[in-house]
């Protein structure tokens, strides 16, 4: 018996609020609230007409603004909150549910939706340099609210997406089952899937245009080694979707796995992009269409990056249209028994199927299975316990039994290719 508040009605957020109803055991009621709420009661009347157990309710809600999020829990009253908005809004969240002692739960670290901003910039640039990697992301912002999370009894779960998220758990789950030292990771991020379309992307364009264009950067003996974007490329022949290109990013599970593994020697994140892709990116890049940095065109002020995203294809929009499949997961290589191990732990996910249940491409269908599987853990005590917590950090195997039973069921390979 509980009742989830969740903010946001995108992609992602379709996916975990349907699987939400499918686990009606945990779930009774469940508020969706977002920025704008027609979205919100057109898939709260998609559910109920195809019929459903949880008590649904909808609300408008700015979650940049921390005092309407508060109004809104006291007035809901939920046990939790998910967030699948985007980046920008995971503090103003953090703090509502802070003030109103209910926990947390998100998919993706936070970022700034200004970099111009000064005071930001002033602590990203320290950052940078204590580091070692110039992301606009990172788990600093989030990891800061430990203390105040641990004094008022409550949970924050981060990232609780497929990567970061399920590729996390991959790592707890091989450490327990199958190592006695994991020596390297690789996560390895493919998407076989191809919406027929010359350029979109598959989650949010600004947050993923952001990333992939970012330098890439790998922690290697608990440093960080940076790199220009998409300077490393290797090809992988990845089960059942074939020969890919693949490329080194920066990603946030990396910054967690270090401090939560330090002994793993290396820590990598590949992701395979399409050569039309990058052509396009590079493109947009080049005349500066992926600027985050406001512009006056005609009198009106306007984000490059947001403008494009308004013209790309709405992510919500391609699960008709994608057919292929994805291939997400994680090479483990290390010792067991004194002895040398290798293992690969990774999900095939395929575009039509997650269409034909659900509506959705794969991207929103293995993150918001992923959001959902966590806050259930979350809300049924599992993984309930104060502070401020990565999914690596848990207890593996309810979160891999439940990846099983709602739709991305996981393989492990005992004799993987490793990456070179
Ligand atoms: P979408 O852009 O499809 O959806 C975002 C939703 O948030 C929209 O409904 C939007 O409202 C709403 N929103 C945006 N700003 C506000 C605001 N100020 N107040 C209230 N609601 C707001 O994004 P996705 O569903 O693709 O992504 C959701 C999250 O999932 C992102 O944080 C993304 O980074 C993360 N993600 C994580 C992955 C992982 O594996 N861990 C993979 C993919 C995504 P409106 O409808 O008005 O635009």
């Amino acid at each position: 018996m509980s009742r989830l508040l969740v903010i946001g009605c995108g992609g992602v957020a379709q996916v975990a609020i349907q699987k939400c109803c499918q686990n009606d055991k945990t779930f009774t009621e469940l508020m969706i609230a977002s920025r704008t709420e027609e979205k919100c009661i057109q898939l709260k009347n998609k559910i109920e007409s195809a019929g459903t157990n949880v008590k649904l309710s909808t609300a408008k809600v700015n979650a940049d603004n921390k005092d309407e999020i508060v109004v809104l829990i006291n007035s809901y009253k939920p046990d939790a909150v998910l967030n699948v908005a985007l980046p920008y809004q995971d503090l103003t969240i953090m703090d509502a549910c802070l003030e109103c002692k209910v926990d947390y739960i998100d998919t993706a670290n936070y970022e700034p939706e200004d970099t111009d901003d000064p005071k930001w910039r002033e602590i990203y640039e320290a950052r940078c340099k204590d580091k070692g990697f110039t992301a606009y992301f990172d788990y600093s912002w989030q990891w800061a609210y430990e203390e105040k999370f641990k004094n008022a009894g409550i949970t924050a779960l981060l990232g609780t997406g497929f990567d970061p998220g399920v590729t996390s758990v991959f790592t707890a789950y091989a450490a327990k089952h199958y190592f006695d030292e994991i020596e390297t990771i690789d996560i390895l991020d493919c998407n076989g899937g191809d919406h027929g379309y010359p350029f979109a992307t598959n989650f949010n364009p600004e947050i993923n245009l952001r990333e992939v264009s970012a330098n890439g950067s790998y922690m290697e003996n608990g440093k960080w080694v940076e790199t220009k974007p998409m300077e490393i490329k290797r090809v992988y022949n990845f089960p059942e979707v074939g020969e890919k290109d693949m490329y080194l990013l920066h990603h946030e599970e990396i910054e967690a796995l270090g401090r939560n593994f330090p002994n793993v020697k290396r820590i990598r994140f590949f992701m395979t992009f399409g050569q039309s892709y990058l052509t396009h990116m590079k493109c947009l890049e080049n005349v500066g269409m992926l600027s985050t940095s406001p512009i006056n065109f005609e009198g009106h002020e306007i984000v490059p990056i947001q403008f494009l995203k308004a013209l790309l294809p709405d992510p919500a929009s391609l699960g008709p249209r994608t057919v292929g499949k994805t291939n997400i997961g994680c090479i483990f290589t290390g010792k067991k028994d004194g002895k040398d191990r290798r293992i690969y732990i990774y999900n095939v996910c395929d575009h039509q199927e997650c269409y034909k249940e659900l509506g959705s491409q794969a991207i929103s269908y293995t993150t918001g299975v992923p959001a959902m599987i966590g806050t259930a853990l979350v809300v049924n005590g599992a993984w309930k316990k104060p502070g401020v917590f990565t999914t690596d950090e848990f207890d593996p195997d309810p979160y891999m039994e439940m990846l099983n039973e709602y739709g991305l069921p996981w393989v492990v390979d005992e004799n993987p290719v490793l990456v070179d």
